[in-house]
């Protein structure tokens, strides 16, 4: 069964549906190719700074998310209504933990809000909690359903003061963006002097692992591995780090957080976020993402702060880095 999602998303891209580009690190045009994903989106990697993104992308992957309202609504209609949890919520709760640990209170805004499951999690805390979402349709059902300041916006046209945020986050976002510097260097002016940012991004060498595995068991097929329809840039913890010097700043603090556990069950009624799965369909999913999350962080400990292939994702808690 086919899984109907909110937003416009397609199964297949022509090649008039996607634009090339160079590298949004180092701006050089040669690379490698790794694979093709839903017809004509490729991922790459660039020949200079070693960066895998997306090349070409699809045109104004931001508007996948423009979607409807009611279709949104349908697909989430549990959380709205408080009557179920998110299967991102473990995440979203240890992430606002960790953030909350370094900074308790201030302004915190949150970058790519979508229909504010993770900011929900601030309602009760001490911030003063901002979001800004270019989606028309999401922005307003956070603001709608969970009653946050939500603004209706890209970062550079949303109107913040400079100087003026404690905390700023993308979770599962900054791997979405087409310009990652110039969204950096925006982050870096309205952040204050001793200001967190704070990123949560899928890691690039799982995937690539992952991809691996497929193409030598024959599982390839259609599988969308690197979501390259909506992920533009496959972080490794290298690459995302060079590029926060680049735009200045300095690292406070690298992790690996918990696997996102994404059930299964949207493969057999169409939704996930309506139906939890039942445990026995997600068991050996949720076993094998442990496992790997397991011995990935076994293995940050040995290797002194590396983030390896079994990381699922990667965190880094940046600050501006004045000298810069
Ligand atoms: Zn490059």
């Amino acid at each position: 069964m086919d899984y109907e999602k909110g937003g416009t998303q397609k199964q297949y891209y022509g090649e008039d549906e996607v634009i090339t580009r160079d590298c949004p690190s180092c701006s050089a045009k040669e690379t490698i190719e790794i694979c093709k994903e839903r017809g004509a989106v490729g991922v790459v990697r660039c020949r200079k700074c070693s960066l895998i993104y997306t090349n070409p992308i699809v045109k104004d992957p931001e508007k996948n998310y423009w979607g409807d309202e009611q279709k949104y609504y349908e697909e989430t209609r549990l959380i709205v209504e408080g009557k179920a949890g998110c299967h991102r919520d473990p995440n979203y709760i240890a992430d606002l933990k960790l953030i909350e640990k370094l900074k308790p209170e201030g302004n915190f805004l949150d970058i790519g809000t979508s229909m504010g499951f993770f900011l929900r999690h601030t309602r009760g805390k001490k911030w003063n909690v901002f979001g800004v979402e270019p989606s028309p349709v999401l922005s307003k059902m956070a603001c709608k359903h969970f009653g946050l300041n939500v603004k209706n916006a890209y970062l550079e046209n949303a109107g913040f003061e400079d100087n003026f945020f404690d905390v700023v986050t993308m979770t599962d976002v900054f791997e979405h963006i087409p310009e990652p510097k110039k969204m950096l260097s925006g982050i870096r002016k309205i952040l204050k002097k001793d200001g967190i940012l704070f990123i949560k991004v899928p890691n690039g060498k799982y995937n690539l692992l992952k991809f691996w595995i497929a193409k030598n068991t024959g599982g390839l097929k259609n599988n969308d591995i690197f979501d390259s329809y909506e992920h533009l840039t496959h972080y490794t913890q290298k690459t995302l780090m060079k590029m926060l010097a680049d735009c200045g700043f300095t690292l406070s603090k690298a992790l690996i957080g918990k696997p996102i556990q994404l059930p299964v069950w949207h493969k057999y009624v169409g939704h996930f976020y309506v139906y939890p799965s039942p445990w026995m369909l997600d068991m050996k999913n949720h076993a094998l993402r442990n496992l790997f999350y397991y011995i990935s962080k076994g293995e940050f400990a040995l290797r002194s702060g590396n983030i390896g292939n079994l990381a699922p994702n990667i965190i880094v808690i940046a600050k501006r880095n004045d000298n810069h």
